[in-house]
């Protein structure tokens, strides 16, 4: 079964652009109006998106401004887990996150989805970027379907827009087999990664900043180093992911915790960056517990990975 629904974001075209931008009042009952097409049938069988009590939860935690203004009203896809498909509560709350902070922060304005169909190239032309938000690659659908849907999205970053994943995006559409076809290996190349395993399910290592001066690197205000105040499960990477594709910002330190995964190189990239022919790709691995949305350093470092996949905050993203 696939349920779709719909959030629009509030902020009008015309409002969004760099001459109004300015920071919006923290209002929560504005923020949850639902729209004429907002299905009823949402992950928390709510009619509005996000929930008065989810809006309450984050409000606290959203970064106070943004990083850059929009140089022109953006639109964000946020593919997100359909109600019966793992993730699928962090899910929502990090779609919450996202909405709240394009929101507040007048910096995009935001469409939920978990009907693939919207990953249709028709349907993409409408966007700047789109997140798959704790998707699984078989949540694209599968056979034809499924593949044509990762082409229309490979083509859509190709051609100079943006694309972030966030946490279960890591794995790719028939992760556990070898890549058979074109499709696969050009999508794996464009996440950087397929995924092989938990490293850990439950653990909060020490993050190393390995860009401190990268401005999606910000949150950390110059540090190196930043114990991750929250336990989480942190991945592990298999082909092709390789430090001469993509440009780390954040790693793991696993040696810091009792459950250290098993790459013989102890590298466990968790916040990277990399061009794709004309577009740009962000990365964000943490994101199962959702205390990770309630961490004003996560937000802002997810924050600036939009804007910078949106195409309003340039960053070095060589790969090493
Ligand atoms: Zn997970």
């Amino acid at each position: 079964m696939v349920i779709s629904w719909i959030a629009l974001g509030c902020i009008a075209a015309e409002d969004a652009g760099p001459t109004s931008f300015s920071r919006a009042p923290k209002e929560p009952a504005e923020a949850v109006v639902p729209t004429a097409s907002t299905q009823r049938d949402g992950p928390w069988g709510e009619s509005s998106f996000p929930d008065r009590q989810t809006v309450a939860a984050l409000m606290p935690h959203l970064p106070a401004q943004a990083s850059s203004v929009a140089i022109k009203p953006r639109r964000l896809l946020v593919f997100t887990p359909a109600s019966d498909r793992a993730h699928a509560a962090v899910g929502a709350y990090g779609a919450a996150a996202l909405w709240l902070m394009g929101q507040s922060n007048r910096i995009y304005q935001t469409t939920v989805v978990s009907d693939p169909e919207m990953l249709r190239e028709e349907a993409l032309k409408a966007f700047d970027a789109v997140v798959l938000n704790n998707t699984f690659g078989d949540g694209f659908g599968t056979g034809a379907e499924g593949e044509k849907r990762a082409a229309a999205l490979l083509e859509f970053v190709r051609n100079g827009k943006g694309l972030a994943g966030i946490h279960g995006a890591v794995v790719v559409p028939n992760n556990d087999q070898p890549p058979d076809d074109p499709v696969e290996s050009q999508y794996r190349l464009m996440l950087g990664c397929a995924f092989e395993k938990p490293a850990c399910m439950a653990e909060a290592p020490l993050l190393k900043v390995e860009d401190p001066l990268n401005p999606i690197c910000a949150a950390f205000h110059g540090n190196g180093r930043f114990a991750l105040p929250f336990k989480d499960e942190i991945v592990q990477l298999k082909a092709p992911y390789s430090r001469h594709l993509l440009r780390v910002l954040v790693s793991a330190e696993m040696d810091t915790v009792p459950h250290q995964g098993s790459r013989a190189d102890h590298d466990y990239p968790l916040v990277w960056i990399k061009p794709f022919d004309q577009g740009r790709v962000f990365f964000f691995a943490l994101g199962h517990s959702p205390a990770t949305f309630n961490d004003p350093v996560m937000l802002r470092v997810l924050q600036d990975g939009i804007q910078y996949v949106l195409g309003d905050l340039p960053a070095n993203d060589t790969p090493e």
